[in-house]
């Protein structure tokens, strides 16, 4: 956990906000500090920014986009984002050892995820000079010639969480640049040192000054200066659904657009005739990828009652077999979790599912040979009205019950005021294809879990979120539609 004390005589890495192209101190100097959560010690030492910070920043991602990144054409976009891509690969391991330190994440996957992201600005780039309105035949008589065009929505707010700081902001970035609007991001207090090096990054690779600016902060009123910022035009959230109605609040209050990405409860739904080792394979990273802290995790574990025992066994084995250690160790397969709160939460979790009569088959309690953060892999079978059941734990916590007809399955599946993912295990493509069709989420995968990419809408239904992000329509979440008529 970070805090906003300084630790005297330690010699912490340093980072500024990035504002105009340059790194600056906060306006009232003040700093705090970023701890690593396998060591335990601060590590970094961050600039705390608050209201003033953001007023600088918000003038400066206005400046550019009035100035020369407006005036930038969607050709020259997309040259400076193939740049970018380019420089996020060179840049991968120094950015993915940032993001270990401040969160506990392993770094094979970190390293993995950030080598994957500039696909993000590839992909995007292709549709940067491709932003074609259209024309459109009016209504008789034939008075005038009409056509619409795309035009950038403007400054962009980002406000990002600290599982995946960088993965998270670039499903908003890569778009919004594409679209040729400017932004200014406020990364989580827990995980901020990567986005103002990754800034830094895209700064020196060809990105003009104001147009990616990073504030980050201590307090929450960081956060809540940008998303009731007059000067910004949209918010793209990615966080907790409680903190995610603040912002839509904020920005509705300012009539401005919004895009939240919110929190999850997903569920994996395994029929009798299901490949049970690749089910167990599949629900096992699904859900403990990351120490669970993925919005996406597939925590609730709907299994027919016929294969209840045997596939809850072989899942609890794997649970059991999965080494925790140093995120930096290449052997390491799960990490501490992030910070002292979410530790704490989870361990809250699991007290309230023993006292509600949780049977708990692998796990269910802190690693005392590790100390620290550390939780064991934790598999509990529950009943489907439990609080493990409906609540995201957002730690490594996988709920189990079960089903008897496809019917109820989906009734289960849907039983959540969440809709972020969902999983479907069996070897009947009809099954597959119809209960694909009937969860209620924004991505399902069928004998597979966790697959995201760039071209491949991502968003939630209901309580997970409003928008998409990836996929080529996430381009139009920064575009105005203008009518033009011209009088014949
Ligand atoms: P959080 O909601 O606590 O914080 C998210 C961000 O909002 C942080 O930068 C925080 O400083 C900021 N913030 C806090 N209060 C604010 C306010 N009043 N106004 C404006 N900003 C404010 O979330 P977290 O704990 O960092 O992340 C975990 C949550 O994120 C989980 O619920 C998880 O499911 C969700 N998440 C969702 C996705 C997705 O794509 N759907 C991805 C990752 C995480």
């Amino acid at each position: 956990m970070a805090d906003t004390q300084s630790t005297p005589g330690t010699d912490l890495e340093t980072f500024g906000l990035f504002i105009g192209g340059e790194t600056v101190d906060a306006a009232s100097g003040a700093t705090f500090e970023s701890t690593n959560p396998y060591t335990g010690q601060p590590w970094a030492r961050l600039a705390d920014g608050g209201a003033e910070d953001v007023d600088r920043a918000v003038a400066s991602a206005r400046a550019a986009f009035e100035g020369e990144w407006g005036a930038t054409s969607g050709f020259e976009r997309a040259r400076i984002l193939r740049d970018v891509a380019a420089a996020i690969t060179e840049n991968a391991e120094r950015l993915a050892l940032l993001e270990v330190r401040d969160s506990g994440k392993l770094m094979r996957e970190m390293r993995g995820q950030l080598k994957g992201l500039g696909n993000w600005y590839l992909y995007f780039s292709g549709l940067a000079d491709k932003l074609e309105g259209k024309t459109v035949p009016q209504l008789a008589p034939q008075t005038y010639f009409g056509y619409t065009l795309k035009e950038p929505v403007g400054v962009v707010g980002c406000i990002t969480p600290w599982n995946s700081p960088l993965l998270l902001l670039t499903f908003k970035l890569a778009p919004l640049l594409a679209a040729g609007c400017t932004a200014v991001v406020k990364p989580s207090e827990h995980a901020p040192a990567s986005t103002v090096a990754f800034a830094q990054v895209l700064h020196e690779a060809g990105l003009p000054a104001g147009v990616l600016n990073v504030v980050t902060g201590w307090s929450r009123e960081t956060g809540e200066a940008l998303s009731s910022h007059t000067g910004v035009d949209k918010l793209a959230f990615t966080g907790s659904t409680a903190t995610g109605a603040a912002v839509a609040r904020a920005a509705v209050s300012n009539i401005n657009r919004v895009t939240l990405e919110l929190g999850g409860k997903s569920p994996q739904v395994v029929f009798a005739d299901a490949d049970l080792d690749a089910a167990a394979n599949g629900v096992v990273a699904g859900v403990f990828a990351a120490t669970g802290q993925t919005c996406m995790a597939g925590s609730r574990l709907i299994v027919h009652e016929s294969v209840k025992d045997e596939l809850v066994a072989k899942i609890a084995e794997r649970a059991d077999s999965i080494v925790q250690g140093d995120p930096t160790e290449a052997d390491t397969e799960m990490g501490p979790v992030a910070n002292r709160p979410q530790y704490e939460k989870v361990m809250g979790y699991l007290d309230t599912a023993r006292s509600e009569g949780a049977e708990i088959v692998a796990g269910g309690v802190a690693n005392d040979e590790l100390g620290g953060l550390f939780v064991k892999p934790t598999v509990v079978v529950a009943a489907p009205d439990s609080t493990i059941v409906k609540e995201e734990v957002f730690g490594p916590v996988l709920a189990a019950y079960t089903f008897t007809d496809e019917d109820e399955a989906v009734r289960l599946a849907n039983d959540t005021p969440y809709g972020l993912a969902g999983a479907v295990w069996t070897k009947d493509v009809h099954t597959a294809h119809r209960v694909a069709g009937r969860i209620r989420a924004g991505t399902v995968w069928i004998n597979a879990y966790r697959a995201v990419a760039p071209n491949m809408p991502f968003g939630g239904y209901g309580m997970s979120g409003i928008g998409r992000e990836n996929g080529a329509d996430a381009v139009n979440e920064y575009l105005e539609t203008k009518s033009v008529f011209v009088e014949l």
